[in-house]
């Protein structure tokens, strides 16, 4: 009796172990995987809509079918219907574009499979999660508002781009996307969700100099929060850039001043592009980012080293001036 007593015991502990046991991500099939996935990313005042999860579902349910109005009406009413703030405030896609580009991912879904694999197995809503926290906690603010997370259809286009804090996409069909790319993206972009509500009412918020602010800031931020190199922040920097923008910062700073008030949005483009010989001929792209950065790096010179913070309630007009960045270019040979 006393032996099958214990047989017994062990085998409930077996029987409730095996049933415990939960599958890690290298045994989950790509459907189990996608499932798995969380929908929203809730944190109060600033959400992440996990959109790819909806996309990934949808585009396998459709693989099979062949009645192109069936898939059509499926792709509106799945995507496009659901998250009108990202695709029809913001991006206006027509219904024809954004059927015609989800299209081209039901019959060539590689893609999406391997960004699957990648998203569970770095476990991107931790990610985000820690990013949320260690944000909020280094500049003593909570992000606020929305991201959209999907594959956008043309990949190369941006990795983070949007409208306002309530309508920002994620683009996880980006190519460089990485683990260690996240360590620059996460900071710079949560720090514009903090920026646009705690800086958003400057009377200068329309200006070219706002702009400059607002990424040279996310720049400076993330620079800090992740620790990077001064390539990474300025990602994506080749090494030898960021000293070519320090040698010819006269040049740079003296061709943007003019503009620095303008209020025509566009003024704007060539100084926060990415794009090589833009603003200036031979120099590498993101000049707005880097006027930015050296300008709260001169500030923080003046007002301590924890006056960085200063940056997020501070007029940018008054930012300028507390920073004697003219006075210092104007004493630069
Ligand atoms: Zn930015």
């Amino acid at each position: 009796m006393k032996y099958n007593l214990a047989l017994l015991i062990f085998c409930i502990f077996t029987i409730s172990c095996k049933n415990n046991h939960k599958k890690t991500n290298e045994e989950l099939t790509i459907s189990e995987k996608i499932i798995s996935l969380k929908d929203t990313l809730d944190f109060g005042d600033f959400k992440v809509y996990n959109v790819y999860k909806t996309q990934a579902i949808t585009y396998r349910k459709l693989k099979k079918e062949t009645d192109s109005i069936k898939i059509a009406n499926q792709i509106i009413n799945d995507l496009l219907e659901p998250y009108p703030v990202i695709f029809k405030n913001c991006f206006s896609f027509s219904k024809l574009d954004f059927v015609s580009w989800n299209n081209k991912y039901i019959n060539n879904d590689s893609i999406i499979n391997k960004r699957i694999e990648f998203i569970t197995k770095i476990n991107l809503d931790s990610i985000i999660e820690l990013n949320y926290k260690s944000v909020s906690e280094l500049s003593g603010h909570k992000p606020t508002g929305a991201w959209y997370a999907y594959f956008f259809g043309y990949p190369d286009m941006c990795d983070m781009c949007g409208c306002d804090l309530n309508a920002m996409q994620l683009n996880l069909a980006y190519p460089e996307l990485s683990k260690e790319y996240f360590q620059y993206l996460f900071p710079h972009e949560l720090n514009h969700n903090i920026y646009d509500l705690t800086n958003g009412n400057d009377p200068d918020n329309k200006t070219v100099l706002w702009d400059i602010i607002n990424e040279g800031f996310a720049t400076y931020f993330s620079k800090k929060h992740s620790d990077l190199p001064i390539t990474k922040a300025f990602t994506p920097y080749k090494n030898g850039d960021y000293n070519w923008c320090l040698k010819n910062e006269k040049k740079i700073f003296e061709k943007a001043k003019p503009i620095l008030f303008s209020t025509n949005g566009s003024d704007f483009d060539d100084l926060g592009t990415s794009d090589r010989n833009t603003f200036i001929e031979n120099s590498p792209g993101k000049l707005g980012y880097f006027i930015g950065y050296r300008i709260i790096e001169e500030y923080v010179k003046k007002n301590g080293e924890d006056s960085w913070k200063d940056v997020y309630n501070l007029p940018v007009r008054k930012l300028l001036e507390e920073s004697g960045y003219e006075k210092y270019i104007k004493e630069l040979k």
